[in-house]
């Protein structure tokens, strides 16, 4: 624990603020792994790759699905209508937009592990056999559908609904490639917190009688449960629920039904598209109570908590956090047996937060029925 007067010199709001989701959940996961990483600034080692990391090919495949809607939608005009094209099309569409974006990347790797990873990701988007992927001959276990194809297929077989509208959408200020202004939520108290980011993918549909808005979140690792979210963990799609107030222009925001999930994109050819965040509440006026009251509460907390110097070791359990992957398991003294006493000694202290998915007398309902 740090005093907030050296938390203040060390690690200053300019510094802290604006917030994004992943730092956030970040500092949820671990108080220590955050003070190590954020704050002290310890990297990680590098390791050895053969293949790009995990971070690498999140970062390519956001890269390549958010231009593969971009460029469609330069031809028309509200949000992309797949069923307007051939799939043979789209998929040539696709595969060059994904060799151009290799191309660019900024990660160099060569090898049968390299040709592997790129077959798991090309497989399916060529014409048959000349060229299935960028280069080479296909190694003999690829999957003939790969992770892009698949997407592709996926994206069809919705057959217009919801169509593409916005991507990699940012908000917050202080955004590289953005001038969008600040945006803060703000706490029951009136204090506020700053935060910025990037919304992966906003569809809008009109079909129904009131529009729907549906945020989607791409992972091309496992998609987390959506408890996660509501027991306080995950905070990615109830800040970007958020944000679209600022991001989607007109009434869908106010008038419209909310939707936000995640779109699991996970190489070589696992898509998943799970119910969203709505489906944990009974209406649209329980899921606009969460967004508007106990979501920008847990936030004030979180940031009370990091300005205070509360950076304890995990309140999850070992695999909620991560520690057999920790690079910093050797200096921390976490004791996951003796989780439950620690738990409750931290939840006596005002100051730190403890996820609601970590105490054990309390649920979302009580939570959002509490006033
Ligand atoms: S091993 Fe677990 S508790 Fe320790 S720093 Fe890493 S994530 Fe935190």
């Amino acid at each position: 624990m740090l005093e907030p007067e050296t938390v203040a010199e060390v690690y200053p709001p300019s510094e802290r603020e604006p917030y994004s989701a992943s730092r956030i959940e970040r500092y949820v996961e671990c108080g220590f792994k955050f003070y190590a990483e954020k704050v002290l600034g310890i990297e990680d080692p590098d390791d050895v790759e053969v293949v790009p990391t995990p971070l690498e090919t999140g970062s390519y495949v956001h890269d390549v699905l958010e231009r593969f809607f971009a460029d469609l939608q330069d031809e028309t005009e509200d949000g992309v209508d797949l069923t307007d094209f051939n799939r043979d099309d789209l998929a040539t569409h696709l595969r060059e937009i994904a060799v151009d974006e290799l191309r660019d990347a900024d990660f160099e790797y060569d090898g049968l592990f390299y040709e592997r990873w790129k077959a798991e990701l090309f497989a399916g988007l060529g014409d048959g056999v000349s060229a299935p992927y960028e280069a080479g001959s296909k190694p003999h276990d690829a999957p003939e559908q790969g992770l892009f194809a698949t997407f592709l297929d996926n994206e069809l077989s919705r057959n217009g609904a919801g169509r593409p509208h916005l991507f990699e959408a940012p908000f917050g200020e202080g955004l590289p490639d953005s001038d969008a202004g600040p945006f803060t939520v703000e706490r029951p108290d009136g204090s506020t917190v700053s935060i910025r980011g990037y919304i992966d993918r906003v569809d809008v549909s009109r079909d129904g009688e009131q529009p729907t808005l549906t945020l989607y979140d791409y992972k091309t690792g496992r998609a987390p449960y959506m408890t996660k979210t509501t027991g306080g963990t995950k905070f990615q799609l109830p800040i970007y629920l958020l944000a679209a107030a600022e991001v989607v222009d007109g009434d869908p925001f106010a008038e419209g039904s909310l939707s936000a999930t995640y779109y699991q994109v996970r190489p070589p050819n696992d898509l998943k598209v799970p119910r969203g965040v709505e489906s944990k509440f009974d209406s649209e006026v329980e899921l606009r109570r969460f967004l508007n009251d106990v979501v920008p509460e847990w936030l004030g907390q979180i940031d009370e908590a990091i300005a205070n110097g509360r950076f304890h070791t995990t309140l999850l359990s070992a695999r909620g956090a991560n520690c057999r992957y920790c690079d910093y398991s050797r200096a921390c003294d976490v004791r996951h047996h003796r989780k439950r006493e620690f738990v409750d000694k931290v939840h006596e202290d005002d100051t730190a937060y403890v996820p609601l998915r970590v105490r054990d007398d309390e649920d979302i309902e009580a939570v959002m029925s509490d006033d």
